[in-house]
This record gives structure tokens, sequence and C-alpha cells, in this order.
């Protein structure tokens, strides 16, 4: 699929030797790479925790979403280069109609194929797979802009607009690059979860931790589908351990009912802990 949308583009581009046409083709390579790097990585997020990682692989995904942005912004800088050299010597468009044409029916098998990675990725919870797919939809917007701008610049004549065209794609283009960027860093450098989320696990840590005193150093983190969820339980010193135990398995079944990409971990500890800052006492 992938390569028939391109194929399509690259020969609308040669057909016209449009920057606007060409900077619309090279978004079509950067989503068949990027488009690659995720499958390949959700192979990898699938697999089990293994001995080398005991925490499973769910991190490859954010490390495919950073080399797709990647991708994003060098196709960007291409563009604006393309742009350049076609606003220094503007040109009229060789066979426009053709090209506009097969860019359009390209755009057609982007916008269904983004459609599908959509639906893919809300149902397994992938961020890769929603990346891809909302920037399929990206450039299926861009692609459509672009086509009626040079439809534009032939009926008045005003070959300046294709340059002008690939310089707002490129613009958008980058923009789009960084924020997959940013999104897919944060990932990797151990996001906290959502403070919605938080506060629904001090809601159900508080309402199932009868006999214990206090809850501090709650701490989150989130690694693709999992969220990790740990802190500190006091009790009183004198508990049986399996009666402490016995509020942490409370705690987790709780959590896990209702928050199932949670992993909790909870330390236990001897009244005298106690902390008076960010405590939940219960
Ligand atoms: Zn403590
Ligand atoms: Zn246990």
């Amino acid at each position: 699929m992938g390569a028939a949308v391109l194929a399509l583009k690259a020969a609308a581009w040669r057909l016209t030797g449009s920057a606007a046409l060409y900077s619309d083709a090279l978004e079509s390579v950067v989503n068949v790479a990027a488009s690659v790097v995720a499958l390949v990585a959700l192979r990898l997020a699938a697999r089990p925790p293994d001995a080398n990682h005991p925490y499973g692989h769910d991190k490859a995904e954010f490390f495919a979403a950073v080399i797709e942005s990647a991708f994003i912004l060098v196709a960007a800088a291409s563009i604006l280069r393309a742009a350049w050299l076609a606003w220094q010597t503007p040109a009229l468009l060789a066979a426009p109609w053709a090209g506009i044409a097969l860019n359009l029916a390209a755009t057609a098998g982007n916008a269904s194929w983004g459609v599908v990675l959509l639906r893919a990725g809300r149902q397994h919870r992938s961020a890769a797979l929603r990346a891809d797919g909302r920037h399929l939809l990206s450039d299926v917007a861009t692609s459509v802009g672009v086509s009626a701008g040079l439809a534009l610049a032939v009926l008045t004549g005003r070959e300046v607009l294709d340059p002008m065209l690939a310089t707002a794609t490129a613009i958008y283009v980058l923009w789009s690059g960084m924020r997959l960027m940013r999104d897919s860093v944060s990932g990797l450098m151990d996001e906290a979860a959502t403070s919605a989320e938080v506060e629904h696990m001090r809601a159900l840590v508080a309402t199932h931790a009868e006999g214990a005193i206090e809850v501090h150093d709650l701490r989150t983190r989130q690694a693709g589908r999992v969220t990790y969820l740990e802190f500190h339980l006091v009790v009183p010193g004198t508990m049986r351990v399996d009666a402490a135990h016995g509020i942490c398995d409370r705690i987790e079944a709780a959590l896990q009912a209702e928050m199932p990409g949670v992993v909790t971990t909870i330390h236990v500890e001897p009244e005298g802990k106690a902390k008076h800052q960010g405590v939940l006492v219960l």
C-alpha cells in the first residue's frame, strides 16, 4: 500500500518537476520508512519479559517514534532545499493536471490506510501505530492543500506559488516532527502518569488499605502500555507480616481490577517511619 502511494507520488513529481509535489512525495517516503520501523518495534515491544529485559520490551515503541521523528526532520530539510531552488529559478510546470490527478489518487490510498492504522492503534493501545495513522492523515491534509494550490498556480500562471506551497509543507512537516520527537522522548524519560490517573490510584489505595497508617513516597512512571506504581506503606510495628502482606494484596487486587495496565510494588514500613510530606493518611 505504502509503496503504491509512493510510486504514484514520485510519478506526479517526475511528470511536473514541481517542488510542492516533490515535498509531498518525500513525505510519503518518510511514511513508508516509518511504518517499517513501527512494525519492527511493535513486534519487539510485544515480546514477553526475558532474562536480560525483566521489565519487558515496551519502550521499543518510543525508540521507533524517535527514529520516525528523525526521518521527518530530515525530510523537512530536504523539502526546504527544493523550495529554495525552485524559488531561485521559477519555471512553469510540465503536465500539471496529470501530476495533480496522480497525486490525488495516491492521497485517497493514504487516507484509507491511515484510518486502518488509527483503528489498529486504538485496539492494541500502540503509540507507534497511532502515531503512524495520525501522520498519514495529516499527510492527506497537506496533499489536498498542495494539489489545490498547484491547480491555482496553473490557473493563474503564478509559478512562485509552487515553492511557496513547498515551504508551507516543510514548515508543517517540521512542526509535526518536533511534536512527535517531544512525545517519544518524554516516554523514554519515564514520565509520570497523568494527574487524573495518579488521583485515581491514590483514591483506590486509600479505600483498600484498612489497617495501615499511611502511604508516602508514591511514584509512577510510564513505559508503553504499562504504568509502574510504587509507594511505602506504614503499618503498626507490631503487626504480623502476614497481616501486612494481606493489606498489600487487597490494594494490588483493587488496582488490578480498575486499572489493568498498572504494575504495583509496595514497600512495608513499621510505625515511626511516618513522614509529614506528600502523605496519604489512612
Ligand atoms: Zn518510607
Ligand atoms: Zn506479595
